[in-house]
């Protein structure tokens, strides 16, 4: 029996960068009060965990109560956040009481060394599109532990995004670039215009590792689901450590998944 379910965020339990709809709000929570541990896994930032996940729970009736089977693995994680309401705490649910138990973030050095080649590589590709982008918007992004490029910036359509790479070839072409001009980081293509670059081994095994000496489970414990395990994508490593791991197209495969498991566990 798994006790721990983990899952990658963008196109696993969401549409890239946007709030996780109320069918898997409601599976998310009923899986919580069955006792199982929840852990997302993403190379977002904490904020956007609240935003796409943590939001859309309490928007759908959850209590914060089972917020303590909720682990928040941000940043690949390379951050990690739990829930750690005061006891007697009669406020409610607050965001203060998300606490940051680790935090593993690049220096300055490294964030300028990634984020000039990622840009000269798109730049020398005619990749940078600069112009399409909204106001404030940027396309590389310091994440803290990782930094990300976003072809089209943060806040472009859902459909614009689909449309740029869904090949995933001009940022392979990029990543090439970038890994000469940068030799000493990893680059690694996620989401639906993204690559993350990072320190050698700083991926989702990284957040995999510290997830178990975290909670105090083994591999086998946990089930992993993720739209991007083929070799090459950021789910991958997750695949290569040895975790059983489901590959979802959308979050409509992982909600049809997750009423499996309810289901079979009498809880639905
Ligand atoms: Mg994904």
């Amino acid at each position: 029996m798994k006790s721990i379910l983990s899952f990658d965020v963008d196109q696993t339990l969401n549409i890239a960068k946007t709030p996780i709809t109320s069918e898997i709000a409601h599976l998310l929570t009923s899986l919580l009060r069955a006792g199982f541990k929840i852990c997302p896994i993403s190379g977002q930032k904490f904020d956007q965990f609240l935003i796409q996940i943590v939001n859309p729970l309490l928007e759908n009736g959850a209590s914060p109560e089972i917020f303590k089977n909720l682990h928040l693995f941000v940043a690949q994680g390379t951050q990690y956040y739990r829930y750690e309401a005061p006891e007697n705490s009669s406020e409610g649910y607050s965001e203060a009481f998300w606490k940051k138990v680790y935090d593993f973030p690049l220096t300055s050095a490294q964030v300028k060394e990634i984020t000039s080649a990622l840009e000269q590589s798109a730049r020398e590709l005619g990749f940078w599109e600069e112009d399409k982008l909204k106001p404030g918007d940027e396309i590389i992004e310091n994440r803290l532990s990782q930094v990300t490029f976003s072809a089209l910036g943060q806040t472009a359509s859902t459909e614009e995004k689909y449309k740029w790479d869904p090949d995933c070839k001009k940022r392979a072409k990029i990543v090439e670039k970038a890994k000469l001009l940068a030799p000493d980081f990893e680059f690694e293509i996620g989401g639906t215009t993204s690559i993350n670059a990072f320190v050698p081994g700083m991926n989702k095994v990284f957040g995999m590792e510290h997830l178990m000496k975290e909670l105090s489970v083994e591999k086998s414990d946990i089930l992993y689901f993720g739209d991007m395990t083929q070799p090459g994508g950021n789910d991958y490593p997750v695949v290569e450590m040895g975790i059983d791991t489901i590959t979802v197209r959308s979050h409509e495969d992982t909600a049809y998944a997750l009423r499996g498991i309810l289901g079979v566990s009498g809880n639905l």
